[in-house]
């Protein structure tokens, strides 16, 4: 009997929770991702640094997740067993121009990957035909079967797909979902729906540390949002003193086109603002646009499916958003497609 093939876009959390779902189950999976690794918005950020640290790494998505259902819990517990996740300890407070606040978190734990947040969907993709650097870029039905066409990132390269896919799962943000998927699918009107905010994000190293007793801080009435020293996460290096900046998504958004020397000094700036001290020389600066970081308007349908064309779309946004959000979709997803050709 013809095994049943199932193709999965992108490598992030969701994709490889329900690829391995799915693999668990007996069907024949393959993913496929147009980063260079697999983790999506997990990714870890390697920048070359000075020839005293020559390779520095950043969670420059990601910051952190709680735990707040059973399975995720119990999901979670397991990669702690196996040493692929640590809680982090904190402190955490808030900042406002330069004042320290109390943590604002609820009490739950925040967890981290270690040594890196990418050391989760890493783990999860052990064993699974995972392709990195291969861009989807289009995706054709006839026979009742789908075919993926792709290119090579690094060389824009088509790259010929002979399989036959019996169905998809999509897992990219919802707006590339919209411009990837088929103008006929059922669930089209409830996807063209779902926004994802943006987010500057800084990247900066010192070689004198910033003397704080913090490790992460929830900043307000500023540009950023979020300041994160890496080295108080567990297993990261100890030097040099990296910390990543999150801008939040409004001054993202009306930020979005300006040059990169006018995000990098209003960012540091904004920084030294919310610590109320000047900064040191950096020995490093870098950034990245995401464009498509947190869902504004996320969905709380595990996923959205079209039975008859054999095709789901999920991801954080379809299923309350962050970290927990896309396991719980990459399950949901699975679920939908076990529903599909194994008959629940
Ligand atoms: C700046 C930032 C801060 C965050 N902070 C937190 C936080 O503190 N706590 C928390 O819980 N969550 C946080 N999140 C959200 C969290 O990262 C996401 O909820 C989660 O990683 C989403 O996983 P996903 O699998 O749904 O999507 P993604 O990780 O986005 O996976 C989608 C994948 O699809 C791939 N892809 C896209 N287009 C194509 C294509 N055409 N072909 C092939 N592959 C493609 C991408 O490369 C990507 O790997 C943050 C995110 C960002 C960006």
């Amino acid at each position: 009997m013809e095994p049943v093939r199932i193709a999965v876009i992108g490598a992030g959390l969701s994709g490889l929770i329900c690829a391995r779902a799915l693999a668990a189950a007996g069907l024949e999976v393959r993913v496929f991702d147009k980063g260079r690794g697999v983790s999506g918005r997990m990714s870890l950020r390697r920048i070359p640094g000075n020839s005293a640290h020559p390779d520095l790494q950043f969670d420059h998505g990601a910051q952190y997740f709680t735990a707040r259902s059973s399975a995720f819990r119990e999901q979670v517990q397991d990669w702690i067993t196996r040493g692929v996740v640590s809680p982090w300890e904190g402190p955490f407070v808030t900042l406002t121009r330069g004042q320290c606040g109390p943590d604002p978190g609820n009490g739950d734990v925040r967890y981290v990957g270690v040594p890196g947040m990418n050391a989760i969907c890493k783990d999860l993709s052990l064993g699974l035909d995972v392709q990195c650097g291969v861009r989807v870029t289009g995706l054709s039905r006839g026979g009742g079967h789908w075919r993926v066409a792709a290119e090579r990132v690094q060389t824009a390269r088509e790259l010929v797909l002979e399989e036959e896919f019996a169905a998809i799962v999509c897992t990219l943000p919802a707006p590339q979902a919209v411009e990837l998927l088929p103008e006929e699918i059922c669930f089209r009107e409830e996807l063209s729906a779902v926004q994802l905010g943006p987010c500057w994000c800084g990247m900066v190293s010192f070689a004198q540390d910033i003397p704080v007793a913090f490790s992460a801080g929830f900043v307000q009435e500023s540009p950023l949002r979020w300041i994160a020293r890496e080295r108080s996460k567990p297993g990261r290096p100890r030097a040099p003193d990296n910390w990543v900046l999150h801008a939040s998504p409004d001054w993202s958004r009306q930020m979005l086109s300006r040059s990169p020397e006018q995000i990098a000094s209003a960012l540091l700036a904004a920084f030294s603002a919310a610590l109320g001290r000047p900064l040191p020389e950096p020995i490093q600066y870098s950034q990245h646009r995401w464009m498509y970081a947190l869902p504004v308007s996320p969905l709380a349908a595990g996923c959205l499916v079209d039975p008859g064309l054999g095709l789901i779309a999920c991801g954080d946004w379809s299923a309350g958003d962050r970290v927990e959000g896309a396991f719980q979709a990459g399950q949901a997803a699975a679920e939908a497609v076990r529903g599909l050709f194994l008959g629940g």
